[in-house]
């Protein structure tokens, strides 16, 4: 490609998708990839998104949630006009469950936690969690408390990225997939190019590296560290004949989701494994048990794919967002951890501001590159 770009984007998962279609409209931009673009943890991830309200939100990592929570529903139906696709954004509620005495005691923080934060949220009998979910009635008597988020909102997260990348190639943006292993060129202190694996070499006057759990190893050879790690998580399918619940069922930091076709996902182990992405047989047997425990429907004849992804994590739990320190056309978006698919709106519409020497929305200090 002989052409400048105005923006160079190295990454195609939700984040890298998410800000080609907020730039696309400020400069020529492009996607390379090393494969096909959203095949990472985007597209391994369940799709939940869990409320999260600006009402009494202070620390940037609140704002950054409410702000994404709140974009997500006019993204869909902007998605839907852009590219003519469902990106399965559904309000779906959510049931928390506490069967133990430590969950009942993490539930109960949980509860005024999302209180405080302006979020709705209703404790359940047993007996009204059942109401919502016909299927929880075989542990009815094992149920010590239950809490009801109506806004609990999710995406088919296949369809999202799928969507996005249609919307981005609507509206001008280029791709470069299958580049394998991509690297910068610099000159000075300016990027001036992204050297691809097949042998192309494309410059743009801007780059933005979303490479996911791949982004350290990306910039590490232009002197940038960041301390991320790879975070494992494996995941459940099931078909069911038909759907038999709505609502997003959690146990501690486990999860049973819902399509409407009735598909179930059913998620996740948090393992680090290095870049292994394989699931294992303990892995798929504890995920199997505690879906089975819950929704006895959900057993070993209607399961019918198991898979892994990397979520980038950071040291400090929160994301990268901003410029690569002592350089001048760099910048960063990575490190989202369980959250990357809920915040990729919030993030594409705070990257693309800072990208184009705006102001953001708010302060992105505590996101900086440099810290760590
Ligand atoms: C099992 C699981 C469940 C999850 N559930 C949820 C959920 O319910 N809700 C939620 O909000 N989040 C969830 N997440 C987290 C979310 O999926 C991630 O935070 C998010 O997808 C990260 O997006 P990303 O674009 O940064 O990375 P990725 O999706 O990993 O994309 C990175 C991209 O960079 C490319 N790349 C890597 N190296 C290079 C290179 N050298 N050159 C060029 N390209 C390169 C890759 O090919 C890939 O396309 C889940 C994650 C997992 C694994």
């Amino acid at each position: 490609m002989s052409e400048t770009f105005d923006f160079g984007i190295l990454g195609g998962g939700v984040i890298g998708l998410s800000l080609a279609r907020e730039l696309c409209n400020r400069g020529r931009v492009l996607v390379v990839d090393r494969q096909n673009v959203g095949q990472e943890a985007s597209w391994a991830g369940a799709g939940i998104l869990p409320p999260a309200s600006a009402k009494n939100a202070i620390h940037s990592r609140e704002k950054l949630l409410a702000l994404s929570f709140q974009l997500h529903e006019a993204w869909a139906a902007e998605l839907m006009q852009e590219s003519g696709i469902d990106n399965g954004f559904r309000k779906c509620g959510a049931i928390h469950l506490a069967r133990t005495p430590g969950e009942l005691a993490s539930l109960n923080g949980q509860l005024l936690e999302l209180q405080e934060d302006g979020i709705q949220v209703t404790p359940l009998t047993a007996e009204l969690a059942v109401k919502r979910v016909p299927s929880l009635a075989a542990i009815q008597h094992k149920i010590l408390a239950a809490a009801w988020l109506p806004q609990e909102a999710q995406i088919r997260n296949p369809w999202h990225l799928q969507a996005l990348k249609q919307s981005c190639i609507n509206q001008g943006v280029q791709f470069l997939e299958n580049q394998g292993h991509c690297q910068l060129r610099l000159q000075g202190s300016n990027v001036t190019s992204v050297q691809t694996e097949t042998g192309e070499e494309i410059s743009a006057k801007r780059f933005c590296v979303t490479a996911g759990a791949w982004t350290a190893e990306l910039i590490a050879p232009l002197g940038i560290q960041i301390s991320t790690v790879p975070v494992r998580g494996q995941m459940l399918l099931f078909k069911l004949p038909e759907p038999i619940f709505t609502p997003i069922i959690y146990e501690g930091t486990r999860y049973i989701v819902a399509r409407e076709d009735g598909h179930v996902v059913v998620g996740s182990t948090l393992e680090e494994a290095g870049f292994d992405k394989s699931t294992s047989e303990s892995g798929v047997k504890s995920l199997l048990n505690f879906a089975n425990g819950i929704v006895p429907e959900l057993n070993e004849s209607n399961l019918v794919q198991s898979w892994a992804g990397l979520r980038p994590a950071s040291f400090d739990g929160f994301p990268y967002m901003g410029a690569a320190p002592h350089l001048d056309n760099l910048w960063i978006a990575t490190a989202h951890f369980r959250s990357g698919l809920l915040l990729s709106t919030g993030t594409a519409k705070l990257m693309s501001q800072i990208l184009c020497h705006e102001t953001p929305l708010f302060d992105l200090s505590p996101f900086r590159i440099d810290r760590g």
